[in-house]
């Protein structure tokens, strides 16, 4: 499984993935949520637009940044060998004109071989994304994924055993899914070596068994509160382990994810947007708390990039504090000297201004990565 993954081609400043996107190609499953050709947004797939599709994104990429062909949205390593291998010769020729440094690709657990290993082995291929879904048997058996949670962790250690970057995808909310075991299945991606990790809420499209299941009465879908909190908790687990989290959510972009095609389940623009500032909002408490600052007047030190992360849609965090703790929070700064790789850790600091209120406490803290 390989759900989309944002068509705004950009991880960060100094990164960029060029996104291609490859529906339901060779994929003879049918897990029950998914509808592929709504996820990716390609109605039609041609190996001749790719070209033209990496010479557009490289158009609008600046010198200098390090630049990846991702090919998305099917099972790349289970589509047909020839087309495969063709896709990867195309990105490769980029990759040897030194216009392009890597290339990356997310398929099915399943579809992954020693041959298949050796096959991109071959080629600059440095991250593979597995879309994993979830660790716990009956939850995948029910979820219509077609291989086990054994299949997944053997998969898992070939690919990083074999030296590529690994991936790991994961859903909230599917059939038989609990709290509890999303947050193994997120710890089970932490100890089987993924540098990343990407969340996604389960939401329920049109046509798709799930929504059968759904009009049977056989799944309740989450509510955006459940899916947020639940996000929250696993990405707690894989933030903690440094494991950096790339993605929250389907695609905004409602060609990717029309509100036509989404008959129910946690689909909001902001999901993702939402789910940091849950995170923001427990590290904050943790540390107010931990440091007897609750009910005070306080300045959060946060990094410069997470401030509105830490502030919250609409300043919530802040409201929130305030009517659950009587904490004011009299600013969410930013600090260019916290680095996010560090995991979460807030200690006192000293008030450096003195003209400042000798009532106003400050904390600052590192939110992970
Ligand atoms: S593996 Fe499942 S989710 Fe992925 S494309 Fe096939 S049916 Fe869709």
């Amino acid at each position: 499984m390989t759900h989309c993954h944002c068509l705004a081609s950009s991880v960060d400043m100094a990164h960029r993935n060029i996104p291609i996107f490859i529906p339901h190609m060779g994929c003879p499953n049918q897990c029950v949520f998914c509808n592929q050709r709504s996820i990716s947004g390609c109605r039609e797939f041609r190996i001749e637009d790719v070209t033209q599709q990496i010479e557009a994104a490289l158009a609008t990429i600046s010198e200098g940044t390090e630049t990846e062909i991702a090919f998305f949205g099917g099972s790349f390593t289970g589509i047909d060998r020839g087309l495969m291998l063709r896709l990867l010769d195309t990105a490769q020729t980029y990759v040897r004109a030194g216009r392009v440094d890597s290339i990356r690709l997310s398929t099915r657990p399943d579809y992954i071989t020693p041959e298949i290993l050796s096959i991109l082995s071959r080629y600059s291929v440095k991250v593979i994304e597995l879309g994993l879904q979830s660790m716990d048997d009956a939850v995948l058996r029910a979820s219509g994924r077609g291989h086990t949670a054994e299949t997944a962790r053997r998969a898992c250690r070939a690919v990083v055993d074999a030296g590529f970057s690994l991936v790991g995808q994961m859903m909230i909310g599917l059939p038989g899914s609990t709290p509890k075991n999303e947050r193994a299945t997120a710890r089970e991606i932490v100890s089987l070596g993924a540098s990343a990790a990407r969340i996604y809420p389960t939401v329920v499209f049109y046509g798709t068994p799930l929504w059968e299941m759904t009009e049977r009465g056989e799944y309740l879908p989450i509510s955006l509160n459940q899916a947020v909190d639940r996000s929250a908790d696993v990405l707690e687990i894989f933030l903690g382990a440094r494991v950096k989290c790339i993605r929250i959510g389907l695609c905004a972009n409602e060609d990717l994810v029309s509100s036509e095609e989404v008959a129910e389940g946690a689909n909001h623009p902001a999901l993702g947007e939402f789910v940091w500032n849950e995170y923001y909002y427990r590290r904050m408490y943790e540390a107010l708390a931990k440091q007897g600052l609750l009910g005070k007047d306080v300045v959060i030190s946060v990094p410069f990039a997470d401030v509105s992360k830490a502030v919250g849609q609409h300043r919530s965090n802040v409201i929130r504090l305030l009517r659950n703790t009587e904490t004011r929070v009299r600013k969410i700064g930013g600090d260019k000297t916290l680095n996010r790789v560090v995991p979460a850790q807030w200690q006192p600091q000293q008030n450096k201004k003195k003209e400042q209120n000798d009532s106003v406490s400050e904390i600052t803290g590192n939110a992970g990565l």
